[in-house]
């Protein structure tokens, strides 16, 4: 059951925690400042004291930042696909992201430095975009996942042709079954001399997957990272999945999306990557991300490109943050300073709080009372 200690109860009903004490010895229970007591014995006190309870979870206050109207059908656009690609070690994740890239980069980039910002878009063959999650591997998608962030439209399972399903490939597959996430199967190293993409065919089998070339519906490519062969086949089998999945964002509202990854740069402070979700993101909007918020002083594109807005399935650095966010956190513009500050500010208190209970080693949670 949820608790809150005599003086937090007091602190947040701006009473003082004696008058809490004598309320509660009135009913029989004596307690001392620094007890804890059930959140309906709290909400009964609060009451007995004239204030209005409203219990509240750390989502309703998110809830109320973003609007729960679902957007008009005039208002969506299609949007690129956000695609992870997962695999077992060695199977070629990192390679793929790398070769994709390097295939595909918008002209113009800046001489070839590219900085890493922990996604990128590229532009299929059809000049459609896909957006990539340079963040291979399942730490990252399973506690994205954990935090309730969802960012992925579709998941790529890497399988290395010379070596077949191996266990991680095979926990890949249920982390995107689990999340309801369809998947595209890319059958790597076909440049190698002893791959046997058939194989792979035949293991997927045993776990359920039936790819297209063997009558089923999972979309399946051959694919080298080495040689680039059936990489632009990949791209096109991405943009089809999305099509299917009728990806559609309305752009013209307050924008939103998840932090990918964040740091805190020496010289240039915190710095979030960002995957807008819906809206657009624009330079001078004022964001939360978990218990930071901050006034965007600068858009990065992921060709190092400083950008005024950031739309649907775009991914941008975020600079102007006072704090570093954490990795799965959403952000969310909010309409002023004061919001922020307020929204935050409950936030690193609960977050504390949370420390502070499980420190204190008592198995004690909270009850979220607001005035
Ligand atoms: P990850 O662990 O899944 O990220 O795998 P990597 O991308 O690091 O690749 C593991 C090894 O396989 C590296 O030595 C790569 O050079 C090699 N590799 C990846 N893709 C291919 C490919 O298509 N063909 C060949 N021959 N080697 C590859
Ligand atoms: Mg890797």
């Amino acid at each position: 059951p949820e608790t809150i200690t005599i003086q937090e109860l007091a602190n947040r009903m701006s009473e003082r925690a004696v008058d809490v004490i004598r309320l509660l010895m009135k009913q029989g229970q004596i307690h001392k400042i620094t007890d804890v007591i059930d959140s309906d014995t709290a909400q009964l006190i609060a009451e007995e004291m004239g204030h209005t309870v409203r219990r509240v979870a750390e989502s309703d206050v998110e809830e109320g930042l973003t609007s729960d109207e679902p957007d008009l059908e005039e208002d969506l656009d299609p949007r690129p696909p956000v695609v992870t690609i997962m695999g077992h070690v060695d199977h070629g994740k990192t390679s793929l992201l790398d070769a994709i890239r390097a295939a595909n980069v918008v002209e113009g980039e800046a001489g070839g430095i590219t900085q890493h910002i922990g996604a990128y878009q590229v532009a299929a063959p059809s000049g459609d975009l896909v957006t990539f999650i340079d963040t291979p591997g399942h730490a990252a998608f399973t506690s994205m996942r954990a935090r309730g962030a969802k960012v992925t439209d579709i998941v790529v399972i890497v399988v290395a042709a010379d070596d077949g399903v191996m266990p991680q490939t095979v926990e890949a597959i249920q982390h995107a079954k689990a999340a309801g996430v369809p998947m595209i199967i890319a059958i790597n190293k076909i440049d190698k001399p002893d791959a046997n993409p058939q194989r792979v065919r035949t293991e997927l089998l045993q776990h359920d997957i039936q790819v297209e070339s063997m009558g089923g519906e999972t979309l399946e490519f051959e694919v080298s990272a080495k040689t680039g062969e059936g990489l632009p086949e990949l791209l096109e089998g991405l943009q089809l999945q999305a099509e299917i999945l009728n990806l559609r964002a309305n752009e013209k509202r307050d924008g939103e999306g998840t932090v990918i990854e964040a740091q805190l740069d020496r010289g240039r402070g915190p710095v979030a990557t960002v995957l807008v979700q819906r809206g657009t993101l624009f330079t001078g909007d004022i964001v939360v991300a978990g218990a930071e918020w901050g006034r965007i002083r600068a858009l990065i594109d992921d060709t190092g490109k400083h950008v005024p807005y950031a739309g649907p399935s775009v991914p941008v650095e975020v600079l102007g943050f006072n704090g570093t966010p954490d990795a799965g956190d959403r952000v969310i513009v909010v309409p002023n300073e004061a919001r922020a500050r307020e929204v935050t500010e409950y936030r690193a208190r609960i977050k504390r709080e949370r420390l502070n209970a499980r420190t204190g080693g008592a198995n004690r949670s909270l009850v979220d009372m607001m005035r």
